[in-house]
Protein backbone atom coordinates (compact mmCIF):
# COMPACT_ATOMS: atom_id res chain seq x y z
CA UNK A 1 0.00 0.00 0.00
CA UNK A 2 1.24 3.57 -0.39
CA UNK A 3 1.79 6.57 2.38
CA UNK A 4 -1.04 9.02 1.69
CA UNK A 5 1.51 11.67 2.30
CA UNK A 6 4.54 10.72 0.24
CA UNK A 7 3.21 7.82 -1.83
CA UNK A 8 5.68 5.95 -0.80
CA UNK A 9 5.33 2.06 -0.89
CA UNK A 10 4.42 0.81 2.80
CA UNK A 11 3.54 -2.08 5.00
CA UNK A 12 0.37 -0.51 6.88
CA UNK A 13 1.99 -3.07 10.08
CA UNK A 14 4.89 -0.65 10.25
CA UNK A 15 3.05 2.45 12.25
CA UNK A 16 4.69 5.16 10.70
CA UNK A 17 6.02 5.86 7.28
CA UNK A 18 9.83 5.05 7.45
CA UNK A 19 10.33 8.05 4.55
CA UNK A 20 7.88 11.21 5.91
CA UNK A 21 6.91 9.82 9.12
CA UNK A 22 3.13 10.62 8.32
CA UNK A 23 0.88 7.99 10.78
CA UNK A 24 -0.45 4.54 8.72
CA UNK A 25 -2.90 3.11 10.34
CA UNK A 26 -5.90 5.47 10.12
CA UNK A 27 -4.68 7.06 7.58
CA UNK A 28 -7.71 6.40 5.37
CA UNK A 29 -9.84 8.62 7.40
CA UNK A 30 -7.76 11.70 7.61
CA UNK A 31 -8.97 14.80 5.95
CA UNK A 32 -7.05 15.54 2.53
CA UNK A 33 -5.65 18.83 4.36
CA UNK A 34 -3.94 17.17 7.46
CA UNK A 35 -2.10 15.14 4.24
CA UNK A 36 -1.07 18.05 2.60
CA UNK A 37 -0.09 19.96 5.89
CA UNK A 38 2.31 17.18 6.72
CA UNK A 39 3.51 17.47 3.14
CA UNK A 40 4.43 20.93 3.24
CA UNK A 41 5.37 20.65 6.54
CA UNK A 42 8.49 17.86 5.37
CA UNK A 43 9.05 19.45 2.15
CA UNK A 44 9.09 23.25 3.46
CA UNK A 45 12.64 22.67 5.12
CA UNK A 46 14.62 21.96 2.10
CA UNK A 47 15.10 24.61 -0.51
CA UNK A 48 16.76 23.73 -3.94
CA UNK A 49 18.43 25.28 -6.41
CA UNK A 50 20.25 24.88 -9.69
CA UNK A 51 23.58 25.79 -10.67
CA UNK A 52 23.99 28.04 -13.72
CA UNK A 53 27.10 29.68 -15.60
CA UNK A 54 27.62 33.22 -17.15
CA UNK A 55 30.03 33.50 -19.36
CA UNK A 56 31.40 36.51 -22.39
CA UNK A 57 31.73 34.89 -25.71
CA UNK A 58 34.69 36.69 -26.89
CA UNK A 59 35.99 36.07 -30.96
CA UNK A 60 34.12 32.84 -30.85
CA UNK A 61 35.52 31.64 -27.58
CA UNK A 62 33.73 31.28 -23.87
CA UNK A 63 35.10 33.12 -21.49
CA UNK A 64 34.82 34.26 -17.64
CA UNK A 65 32.57 31.74 -16.63
CA UNK A 66 30.63 32.14 -13.28
CA UNK A 67 28.71 29.82 -11.33
CA UNK A 68 25.49 31.01 -9.27
CA UNK A 69 23.39 28.86 -7.44
CA UNK A 70 20.16 30.04 -8.50
CA UNK A 71 17.16 29.34 -5.98
CA UNK A 72 14.08 26.87 -7.41
CA UNK A 73 12.20 26.99 -4.49
CA UNK A 74 11.18 25.07 -1.48
CA UNK A 75 10.24 21.80 -2.21
CA UNK A 76 6.61 21.91 -0.73
CA UNK A 77 6.53 23.91 -4.13
CA UNK A 78 6.37 20.69 -5.66
CA UNK A 79 3.18 18.45 -6.93
CA UNK A 80 3.64 14.77 -7.79
CA UNK A 81 4.08 13.72 -11.03
CA UNK A 82 4.14 17.55 -12.33
CA UNK A 83 7.30 19.32 -13.55
CA UNK A 84 7.89 22.46 -12.35
CA UNK A 85 10.26 24.10 -15.34
CA UNK A 86 12.82 26.79 -14.03
CA UNK A 87 14.20 29.96 -16.27
CA UNK A 88 17.59 28.37 -15.15
CA UNK A 89 19.04 30.53 -18.07
CA UNK A 90 20.34 27.53 -19.98
CA UNK A 91 19.89 29.32 -23.39
CA UNK A 92 19.22 27.44 -26.64
CA UNK A 93 21.78 25.18 -26.69
CA UNK A 94 21.71 22.48 -29.57
CA UNK A 95 23.96 19.47 -29.16
CA UNK A 96 23.97 15.91 -28.95
CA UNK A 97 26.83 15.68 -25.60
CA UNK A 98 26.70 14.76 -22.65
CA UNK A 99 25.16 17.03 -20.36
CA UNK A 100 25.28 18.04 -16.96
CA UNK A 101 22.58 19.71 -14.48
CA UNK A 102 23.73 20.45 -10.68
CA UNK A 103 21.55 20.97 -7.81
CA UNK A 104 21.80 21.64 -4.49
CA UNK A 105 19.57 20.73 -1.39
CA UNK A 106 19.81 22.90 1.38
CA UNK A 107 18.46 21.65 4.39
CA UNK A 108 18.27 23.02 8.39
CA UNK A 109 21.74 24.26 7.62
CA UNK A 110 23.29 21.02 6.12
CA UNK A 111 24.04 21.29 1.97
CA UNK A 112 23.53 18.32 -0.32
CA UNK A 113 24.92 18.87 -4.08
CA UNK A 114 23.77 16.56 -6.60
CA UNK A 115 25.35 16.13 -10.20
CA UNK A 116 22.94 14.35 -12.98
CA UNK A 117 24.49 13.09 -16.20
CA UNK A 118 22.20 13.60 -19.59
CA UNK A 119 22.80 11.30 -22.22
CA UNK A 120 20.45 12.95 -24.89
CA UNK A 121 22.82 10.73 -28.07
CA UNK A 122 21.01 12.69 -30.73
CA UNK A 123 20.44 16.24 -31.73
CA UNK A 124 18.45 17.88 -28.28
CA UNK A 125 17.69 21.06 -27.31
CA UNK A 126 17.92 22.03 -23.87
CA UNK A 127 16.70 25.55 -22.83
CA UNK A 128 15.21 24.31 -19.62
CA UNK A 129 15.08 22.73 -16.35
CA UNK A 130 12.55 21.08 -14.06
CA UNK A 131 12.15 19.33 -11.22
CA UNK A 132 9.53 16.42 -10.45
CA UNK A 133 8.42 15.25 -7.30
CA UNK A 134 7.91 11.42 -7.17
CA UNK A 135 6.80 8.58 -4.96
CA UNK A 136 8.58 8.43 -1.85
CA UNK A 137 9.30 11.94 -2.15
CA UNK A 138 11.93 11.21 -4.52
CA UNK A 139 13.44 13.83 -6.71
CA UNK A 140 14.01 13.73 -10.26
CA UNK A 141 15.44 16.28 -12.66
CA UNK A 142 14.31 17.09 -15.84
CA UNK A 143 16.09 19.09 -18.99
CA UNK A 144 15.41 19.64 -22.31
CA UNK A 145 12.01 21.54 -23.66
CA UNK A 146 8.95 21.13 -22.51
CA UNK A 147 7.97 19.16 -25.43
CA UNK A 148 11.11 16.95 -25.00
CA UNK A 149 12.89 16.39 -22.06
CA UNK A 150 15.16 13.75 -20.46
CA UNK A 151 14.28 12.73 -17.02
CA UNK A 152 17.33 12.31 -14.70
CA UNK A 153 17.23 9.30 -12.45
CA UNK A 154 16.00 9.53 -8.87
CA UNK A 155 17.13 10.71 -5.44
CA UNK A 156 15.46 10.66 -2.45
CA UNK A 157 14.85 14.16 -1.13
CA UNK A 158 14.52 13.94 2.82
CA UNK A 159 17.50 12.03 2.92
CA UNK A 160 20.58 13.79 5.11
ZN1 LIG B 1 5.26 8.65 3.79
Amino acid sequence: MQCKCCRNEVNYEQGVCPVCGFLLLGAGTVPEEIIAQHKKEMLEKITISVKTYQYDIEDSTVKNIQEHWTVAGKASELEFDKILWLNANFEEIVSEETFFVTILLTKDGSKREQKFTFCPGKTFQRSAVGLLLKEGFQLCVTAGSKQEYLCSEQIPLLEA
